[in-house]
């Protein structure tokens, strides 16, 4: 039982048809003052949409508030940067046992706000412990000063090093309540910068709860400051005073946040949408990668920027797949519990509902097979609908190149590797993919040559995203920037040469004339490039 929920409303205590859609009295109003807010400032009703209860409600900040945080963040960045990045990182090793022995309340949280299951719950658990222990163990290292090689050898002395950017303003979106919400913000804090979070109102409790858990673990106060509010005016006002501009969302908002970005000449990282394609070679275990297809598809009911929507199989093994695959969609497991067991949640509000719906009945009205679900089951919660695979999608239909961001997937079949190539290229988005072989240097091949930032081969999407050393992002108009790896703490530094010249350096000696000393020069660059020096 977690301390979240009120005593005589455990999760266990209860049949699954009644589960305890509250959280205890009170704690909203005990999370929200970690906000900047005002008094008398407005509140926001956080609804959850497996019931479409109240769970509480939090104030929202002003721009002013905004202002406020800013200036706290910088004050206190100055002290925080001053730490050596081995002392910034305790904190991180905290964090990682502490989001582990607080699992179940966070899960609660988290499947309260989202509608999702259990497990992908503990996926975002699994994730925030994760990039915690990958940073307190190699943020150091990412954030090392380096020798470089000089203009002269032995005479020019460069030294790499990285500084804190300032102070980052993080804008987070809703689907991952706990991992979207703060993961971003620990690499830029471990850089040296201050933080000033907004994460989304429909997340905000958990990402409170995780910011107390931050707290906890030791991060100095002043240095992540949060405030609550709506995209447009208190995300934008983030934004806009921010040294990093830090966002997540979708493409047509990101490209909007990063012309802004631009006009001010700071550096911008976007996470943005996606139309992600799965490739089911003729030599895939079929078995195996129909059971990873589900999760890959439904996990969050799809609301996940790195779900596959694209289902492309080789017409060798297509019927074959099919067979396997529509009865475990048919057959998955939909619930409002918060409790194990579920395949897969609600979506999060009416507006995802209406989406989704629409994708469904223009494909349908458009000629398109439902294989698997298509159709909303409020008898369930207000917003939930099944896992739905579509066959015969036409360019004519919206869901054939729009992101549904929904449990929806559309079937398309190729004769060749070439064929699914091209095929899973053609769209504007490069997030991820997934390519099932048996040939693991077929696999490596052919996702060499998808443009996505990520390709998982003999997996839907979990491997790449949970190898925290390696870089994870968008290409084309999924996104600038990456998470993850060197990549995902560097972009919050700026880097610096300084290089300490010896000797008489590109002075021209006393009594030379200036073009001996170029000749002398060129001969010198020819044994340079001789001996192997850049
Ligand atoms: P959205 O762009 O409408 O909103 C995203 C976030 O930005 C929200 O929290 C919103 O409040 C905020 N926002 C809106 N306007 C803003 C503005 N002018 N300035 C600052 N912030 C603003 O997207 P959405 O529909 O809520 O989220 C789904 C989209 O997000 C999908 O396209 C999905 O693929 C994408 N997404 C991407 C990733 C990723 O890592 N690539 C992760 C999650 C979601």
């Amino acid at each position: 039982m977690t301390d979240l929920l009120p005593s005589d409303t455990s999760s266990s205590a209860l049949p699954q048809s009644t589960p305890p859609h509250v959280i205890a009295p009170g704690l909203a109003g005990r999370l929200a003052r970690r906000a900047i807010t005002s008094p008398g400032a407005q509140t926001y009703d956080c609804v959850t949409p497996l019931t479409g209860g109240v769970l509480g409600s939090l104030p929202q900040s002003t721009v002013s508030d905004v202002e406020t945080a800013y200036k706290a963040a910088r004050i206190a960045q100055s002290r925080w940067a001053g730490l050596p990045p081995e002392r910034r990182v305790v904190f991180l090793r905290r964090l990682h046992d502490l989001v582990l022995d607080q699992q179940t309340e966070l899960m609660d949280l988290i499947q309260l706000e989202s509608g999702k299951t259990r497990v992908q719950a503990f996926e975002e658990v699994l994730d925030v412990a994760g990039v915690s222990r990958h940073y307190a163990r190699k943020g150091p290292s990412y954030l090392a000063t380096h020798r470089r090689l000089g203009a002269l050898p032995l005479l020019s002395q460069s030294r790499e090093l990285r500084h804190p950017k300032g102070v980052v303003g993080i804008v987070a979106p809703w689907n991952y309540p706990l991992s979207m919400s703060i993961t971003d913000a620990l690499p830029a804090l471990v850089a040296g910068n201050a933080v000033v979070l907004r994460p989304d109102n429909r997340s905000a409790l958990t990402a409170l709860r995780a910011i107390e858990l931050i707290d906890r673990a030791g991060l100095p106060e002043g240095v992540l400051q949060v405030v609550l509010g709506d995209g447009p005016a208190v995300g934008n006002a983030v934004l806009e005073r921010a040294d990093y501009v830090m966002f997540t969302g979708s493409t047509a908002t990101g490209r909007t946040v990063a012309a802004r970005a631009g006009e001010r000449l700071v550096g911008a990282s976007l996470e943005l949408g996606g139309k992600n394609p799965m490739y089911v070679a003729d030599d895939a275990d079929v078995e195996a990668a129909a059971e990873c297809a589900v999760r890959a598809m439904f996990s969050s009911a799809g609301q996940l920027c790195i779900s596959i929507e694209r289902l492309i199989l080789h017409e060798r093994v297509a019927d074959e797949f099919l067979k396997v695959f529509v009865p475990r969609v048919k057959a998955m497991k939909l619930g409002a519990d918060l409790d194990w067991g579920n395949d897969m949640g609600s979506l999060i509000s009416a507006e995802q509902l209406a989406k989704v719906t629409e994708h469904v009945d223009d494909a349908v009205a458009h000629g398109a097979t439902v294989l698997a679900g298509g159709k909303a089951r409020p008898d369930l919660g207000p917003y939930f609908y099944e896992p739905t695979v579509l066959d015969g999608v036409q360019e004519s239909m919206q869901v054939c190149r729009n992101e549904t961001f929904g449990p929806v997937v559309s079937v398309y079949r190729v004769s060749s590797d070439a064929e699914a190539i091209a095929m899973a290229n053609d769209t504007e988005y490069g997030l991820n993919a997934s390519v099932w072989t048996r040939d693991t240097a077929r696999g490596r091949r052919i996702g060499n040559r998808i443009r996505c930032g990520t390709v998982n081969v003999n997996e839907g999407y979990a491997a790449a995203w949970a190898s925290n050393g390696a870089p994870m992002g968008g290409m084309k108009q999924s996104g600038l920037g990456r998470r993850h790896g060197a990549e995902g703490i560097q972009k919050y530094t700026e880097s610096q040469n300084v290089t300490v010249q010896h000797g008489p350096g590109f002075a021209i000696p006393k009594g030379i004339s200036q073009k001996t000393w170029a000749r002398a020069m060129t001969a010198g660059l020819k044994v340079m490039k001789k001996a192997g020096l850049s």
